[in-house]
């Protein structure tokens, strides 16, 4: 299991910042150990154990970029066009026979390798072909054009995909141009998800009146999964503390991270923090953060936890700006988030200074082609209607304590912020 290091103890503030929470994070939370190998199919989203160097460069020949006809430098028309016989044709996958010489053209064709002698291809766009069979080649061509070097794109023995970098498509892409079967990757983290409370049951059990379907644990659980975790679906926790700590206990055993939703506010029925503390530690547990200021982390028995808010819309903030930094701490990738758009905003916010907020937002076009941002008209952090209907979040820093329309705020869209 991930181990939690001792330093964390050191911290007891009780209102800490978002950077200085996700800043804490690689120092708490040790890389999870152990690696596999996968086939590129399984590879995508999964998180590189070793660098990976070009066996061949890229591309492996040099060959011609377009359709057309190649010829030797130092024939190229100078001033006025000039016509070429054809003596030979190659198409991709083939070898030309006859090398080009003076005066002489080659048909190719794109990804062919370039004949001997030929270092020049005309596009055929760019050609005639007179009526004895000739090409009437432009002047005006450089020496190389439409050519593709060997080695231009990779050189052999280049670092391509360096460890920790977590796998993309074009990342795939290009460990199967390299010849490339398998990869070795981290071992995806283990993540014991858990919901609370007594009002809480899951969708498809019985509901009483009072009571409300789970949807946090279904969010944490597919925000987990983009980021190749694997998931433990651990239920509901009622709101009792012996119980509580015994599950956390338990799921600590098995797992490289507790993440929960719910619990772990104030009010007398929140037992999670309660419950982290008689079988571990706390770290934090508040942040100045909206929304979703209580946001604990702890280790129980060298399992780190991390406890959520239980308001949909906070937990989904809250996951998206740490717990998702601690995920990728585990699993050995780097914990940054694209930089923010500066998009012009359409609205009006007030905003007490000394913490930072993310206002759901979505983008729309306006009269004159140019890009804004409109704030979703209602704040509650129980509106999952308001994650649904937006397209991601302005970012309002700790000394911001008023947007006006015309200004420019920072926004990441939700597809930059989970996965
Ligand atoms: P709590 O932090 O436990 O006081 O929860 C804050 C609010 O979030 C309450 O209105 C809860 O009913 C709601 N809530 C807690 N957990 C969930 C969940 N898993 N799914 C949906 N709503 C939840
Ligand atoms: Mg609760």
């Amino acid at each position: 299991m991930a181990q939690l290091s001792a330093d964390c103890f050191a911290f007891g503030g009780p209102l800490l910042s978002v950077d200085e929470a996700v800043a804490r994070l690689p120092s708490l939370l040790g890389v999870v150990e152990g690696s596999e190998s996968v086939t590129l199919v399984q590879a995508d989203g999964r998180v590189l154990a070793q660098d990976i160097l070009a066996p061949l460069p890229l591309p492996p020949f040099t060959n011609s970029a377009v359709d057309g006809y190649a010829v030797r430098g130092e024939d190229l028309p100078a001033g006025e066009e000039k016509a070429f016989s054809v003596v030979d044709f190659v198409q991709a996958g083939a070898s030309a026979n006859i090398a080009a010489t003076a005066g002489k053209a080659v048909r190719i064709f794109t990804g062919a390798p370039m004949p001997a002698g030929a270092d020049t291809v005309f596009m055929q766009e760019d050609v005639q072909v007179a009526p004895d069979g000739k090409v009437v080649l432009p002047s005006g061509l450089k020496r190389g054009a439409n050519v593709r070097p060997t080695g231009e794109d990779i050189a052999q023995g280049q670092v391509v995909l360096k460890a920790g970098h977590r796998l993309r498509p074009q990342d795939v892409a290009l460990a199967a141009a390299l010849g490339q079967t398998s990869l070795e990757v981290r071992r995806r983290v283990r993540v014991a998800v858990f919901s609370t409370g007594n009002e809480i049951v899951s969708p498809g059990a019985a509901r009483g009146p009072v009571q409300l379907f789970d949807s946090n644990r279904f969010m944490l659980m597919a925000m987990l999964a983009r980021l190749g975790c694997e998931v433990d679906d651990l239920g509901i926790l009622r709101d009792d503390l012996a119980a509580t700590a015994d599950m956390l206990k338990h799921a600590a055993a098995h797992h490289d991270l507790i993440l929960t939703s719910g619990g772990v506010s104030t009010g007398d029925a929140d037992y999670v923090k309660s419950a982290v503390e008689s079988v571990g530690s706390l770290v934090f547990w508040r942040l100045a953060i909206k929304p979703g200021r209580p946001v604990a982390m702890g280790v129980i028995e060298g399992t780190p936890f991390i406890g959520l808010p239980g308001n949909p819309v906070a937990s989904y903030v809250t996951f998206a700006y740490v717990a998702r930094a601690a995920v990728l701490a585990l699993s050995g990738a780097p914990m940054r988030l694209p930089t923010p758009v500066q998009v012009r905003a359409a609205f009006t916010y007030k905003k007490k200074p000394g913490r930072r907020e993310y206002v759901r937002a979505h983008l729309r076009q306006a009269a004159d082609g140019s890009v804004e941002v409109v704030k979703f008209p209602r704040e509650g952090a129980g509106l999952l209607s308001s994650l649904v209907d937006t397209d991601g979040l302005v970012e309002l820093h700790e000394d911001v304590i008023r947007v006006e329309p015309g200004q420019t705020v920072p926004f990441l869209a939700y597809s930059s912020l989970v996965g």
